[in-house]
Order: C-alpha cells, then sequence, then structure tokens
C-alpha cells in the first residue's frame, strides 16, 4: 500500500453549514393540505410555544442533504474493516433486520395477553433454550438489555441465593484483566471488589485465586476468553477454589464468540453468565444502541431468575409471574424484543455447525493478523490468541511514537483503530478483533498499513506523530471535545 487512502473533500458550500445556518425564514421541508385542522385547536394554548427560538426553516431536499452528508461521514461496518478489540464489530446479516422487521414481530404489544402473542413467546423461549444449549447452561432470562446489566443480574441472582443461605457475603474477585463494568458491577450490587492478578502468561492460576478467596467472597467474575484474547486455560482448577469455599463463578461470557460449538463455558464450573447477543449473534451496535445481555444459570438458581417466565404447557406458552424467590423484574416487558429476533434468525440460519465455524473463522482470522503483524509490533503475550490480539508499542516508542499516533496514523489509511490502551495490564495496548466476517483480502489491507506505519514510526516518526493528516479534523484535545465540541467544520488545508 503506497498511499493512504485521502477522504474525499466535501463539495464547497455544502459542507461547512450547521442546519441553523441555513434556510431562510417561512422555508419548510412540510406542508399540510388546507383542510387539515390546525394542531392547536386541539391542544390547549397553554402548551402552545409561541415562538422556537433559533428553529432552522429549511427545504426537504436541504434537510436531507444536510443528514445524508452527515451520515457518509460516520464509519461503518457496513463500509469499512473495523477491528475495535473487545467489541466485536462483525457484519450483520440483512436477513436478520427483515425478519426482526416482519410485522408480527415488530407490531406485537407487549401487553397483550398471552393467547395472542404466542408466536413471540415460542420465540422467545426457543431462544432461551438454543442459548442455554449453546453456553451450557440450564436456564436463561433475555430480560437485561447490555452485557453490563447481564452482569449486574447475575451478581443479584448470587446475592439472592447466597441470601436465601443465610449470608450474602461480601466481595467478588474480578481479576486485573477484566471489562470495566465487572468491578463496576460488583459495586451497583453492594459487593467490595478484590482484584486478582494475572500471571506472565496472561491468565488466572488457581494459586493466586486461592490467596484472595475466603468465606466473604461471594463470587469470581471471570471472562473467557480474557481480555487479552487468550483462554483461561485454568478456569476448571479455578472454579474448584471458589466452590471449595462456597463461592460461584460468575463468567463474563461477552467474548462467546470465540467458543461457540467449541467449548461451553457450562461445563468449565461456571454457574451464572451473560452473553451479549450484539456483539456474538449479530445485532448492529455501538454508539449506545439497542443490545441485550441474557443471564444463563445452573439449575439451582433458576428460581431466583426474574419473571416473568415463560413456560411451555398443553395449552401453549403461558407466563409465570408468582415466584417468591425471584429477584423481580430488571427492565420492562420481555428485554429488547428486536434484538433477541435477529438472534434468533441469526442462530437458525447457521445452525450449530455454522456457529462453530463462525467461531473458528474468528480464531483464524485473529491468528493471522497476529502472525503476520509480531515481526513489527510486540505482543503483549506470546501464548496463541482466540478471537482478539494484543500487541504494545514498546518497539516503536523507541522513535516517540506512542500507540495513540498509530491510531491516529491509521485514520489516513481508512481504518478504525483497533481498541487502545485496553486492556490496562499492557501499557500502550493494541488490541485487534478482526472478527469472522472478514476476507482474507480485507485483512492483508489492514496488515500492509500496519506494517507501513511501523516503518514509518522508524524513518519519518513525526508523520506518524502528527497524524491524521486526511481528516476532517487533525489531532483534537480529547477532553476539551468532548466537553466543548466545535461542530462546523472547517476546510482543512490539503497537504500536498
Ligand atoms: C462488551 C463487553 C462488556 C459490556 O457489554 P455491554 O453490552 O457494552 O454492556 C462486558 N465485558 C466484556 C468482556 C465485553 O467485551
Amino acid at each position: 500500500m503506497s498511499e493512504p487512502s485521502r477522504t474525499d473533500p466535501p463539495q464547497p458550500n455544502q459542507s461547512q453549514r450547521l442546519l441553523f445556518e441555513g434556510g431562510s425564514p417561512g422555508r419548510t421541508a412540510f406542508s399540510w393540505p388546507d383542510k387539515t385542522p390546525a394542531v392547536s385547536e386541539s391542544i390547549p394554548e397553554t402548551y402552545l410555544r409561541q415562538d422556537i427560538p433559533d428553529f432552522p426553516e429549511l427545504g426537504e431536499l436541504e434537510l436531507l442533504r444536510h443528514f445524508t452528508r452527515l451520515s457518509q461521514r460516520n464509519y461503518a461496518i457496513e463500509s469499512q474493516f473495523y477491528p475495535l478489540g473487545s467489541c466485536t464489530m462483525k457484519y450483520n446479516p440483512k436477513i436478520n433486520e427483515v425478519v426482526a422487521r416482519y410485522p408480527g414481530f415488530s407490531l406485537v404489544h407487549p401487553l397483550a395477553p398471552p393467547a395472542l402473542n404466542q408466536g413471540a413467546l415460542e420465540l422467545l423461549f426457543g431462544l432461551e433454550q438454543m442459548l442455554a444449549e449453546i453456553s451450557g447452561m440450564d436456564d436463561v432470562s433475555h430480560q437485561p438489555s447490555a452485557g453490563a446489566q447481564g452482569e449486574l443480574t447475575g451478581l443479584m441472582l448470587i446475592r439472592a441465593y447466597l441470601s436465601a443461605q443465610g449470608n450474602p457475603r461480601k466481595k467478588i474477585i474480578v481479576p486485573d484483566t477484566a471489562h470495566g463494568t465487572n468491578p463496576a458491577s460488583s459495586t451497583l450490587c453492594g459487593y467490595d471488589v478484590v482484584q486478582v492478578s494475572s500471571n506472565e502468561q496472561g491468565v488466572i492460576a488457581a494459586a493466586a485465586v486461592a490467596d484472595a478467596m475466603d468465606d466473604d467472597v461471594a463470587a469470581l467474575m471471570i471472562t473467557n476468553p480474557n481480555t487479552l484474547g487468550i483462554f483461561e486455560k485454568n478456569i476448571e482448577a479455578v472454579a474448584e477454589v471458589v466452590h471449595d469455599k462456597g463461592g460461584l463463578v460468575y463468567l463474563d461470557g461477552a467474548n462467546l464468540n470465540a467458543l461457540m460449538g467449541i467449548a461451553k463455558p457450562g461445563h468449565m464450573g461456571v454457574d451464572v453468565l451473560h452473553m451479549n447477543l450484539h456483539k456474538t449473534f449479530s445485532t448492529p451496535h455501538g454508539g449506545g444502541g439497542p443490545g441485550a445481555g441474557p443471564v444463563g444459570v445452573k439449575t439451582f438458581l433458576r428460581d431466583f431468575l426474574p419473571t416473568p417466565r415463560i413456560v411451555k404447557t398443553a395449552n401453549g406458552y403461558e407466563l409465570i409471574e408468582d415466584m417468591p424467590a425471584s429477584i423481580g423484574r430488571v427492565r420492562s416487558f420481555f428485554g429488547n424484543f428486536g434484538v433477541l429476533v435477529r438472534a434468533y434468525a441469526y442462530i437458525l440460519s447457521l445452525g450449530g455447525d455454522g456457529l462453530e465455524e463462525t467461531s473458528r473463522m474468528a480464531l483464524l482470522n485473529a491468528n493471522y493478523i497476529r502472525s503476520k503483524l509480531e515481526r513489527h509490533y510486540q505482543l503483549a503475550y506470546t501464548e496463541p490468541c482466540m478471537h482478539e490480539c494484543v500487541f504494545n508499542d514498546r518497539n516503536q516508542h523507541r522513535n516517540g511514537v506512542s500507540t495513540l499516533d498509530i491510531a491516529k496514523r491509521l485514520l489516513d489509511y481508512g481504518f478504525h483503530p483497533p481498541t487502545i490502551y485496553f486492556p490496562l495490564v499492557v501499557s500502550g495496548a493494541l488490541m485487534i478483533e478482526p472478527t469472522e466476517t472478514e476476507t482474507p483480502e480485507t485483512l492483508d489491507q489492514f496488515i500492509e498499513a500496519m506494517i507501513a506505519i511501523a516503518q514509518e514510526s522508524r524513518e519519518t516518526p513525526d508523520l506518524v506523530k502528527n497524524a491524521p493528516h486526511t481528516t476532517p479534523v487533525r489531532r483534537l484535545d480529547e477532553a476539551k471535545a468532548a466537553r466543548k465540541p466545535v461542530l462546523r467544520w472547517e476546510r482543512p488545508e490539503v497537504e500536498r
């Protein structure tokens, strides 16, 4: 790759304007037929606004072009490779969108009685069973709307179970490689967090957990594969240490895309887990969009699950509300139903073999990138990786180039950067998750860009340190950009 691909400069006189600067008084994108009664007739006077300060008055086409242009500035999985580690930015097949929009699903009313909702309930029940099968758990609840809410729900189940035994206990053990949501959920659930360190192989050793384990520990939260992309091979021994002292094992299953059809957390001593449907099971996400973080449990925790539970009877599907030990609802209705429909369609369209191949391809792609880049970037750990690989910036640092500079320079090459500076145990981390949906050609283009940046870091480090050079805005003061965003786009001087 000789030349970074350049972002086409927007056309003159289209780009600079904000909505508030365009238009003209009286111009409108929309007009009512004369005979339509004014809306104001049905709304009491006191609720009617006389005037909206600075309201932009624009024609339909101006408005349309404005938003179309903005949408084209977005970086999306449907336009480019998105190797954002830990986030699983893979392609979400369009068939899932088609199915989620079927009127029978999209218009179904969540308060309709079960007799009128049998199809939706069948789907929810079926998805619970499929997710239980994939994860090796006995029961699943779809209520949590995200991974983090799944964590909180799982910890509430653990607290409810231990309380029923007489003592909710006080602490949760969390490895130093954990996603930030793990300690946050523990704290929100009223527990103190005890951190254990991973070893030189990037995994947790049973001895480290044994040192931290006592009668006050309610649970260990472990992520497998962990956020270094490494399989926690000691998980069974670790689970035994926790169980021996009466604690439970919680698995952060956000990375289930590395395990499907290959290994089941339920066979590794895990008592509770959550899954990220919007990552592994293909719902568009990012920007805080809708997610689903179902929890799976072993049978002994079944009675504590959120209500209502869906049961299959001789008369069809019914809802059970009366579960005295339940932690109650954790959100309205049945969870994010549209996301659940997408996951159902995704699982059925791939089948068991397809899911296994998905995981195997995710592992293959990550290991391909790992082996192609390891001569250029230092690997944080030498273990083979699962679905993502983590490098650091040590080689580049000799020339004063940091992870942030590498990430910014990737923008000039037209790529979304990987996750940077996470996990925290790796100084200057570059965490790359290619996912299974990318072709070898795409991976090669990314690899070439990364190798070119490694070379630039040696030969022309200032080029990398001052990147990006081709984006609408250059290097920003990130704190200031978040607190005082300047939305007006200034045409950059194009370097020749
Ligand atoms: C994404 C992720 C989470 C959080 O999931 P959300 O749906 O964003 O709340 C938790 N743990 C791990 C390991 C993750 O990758």
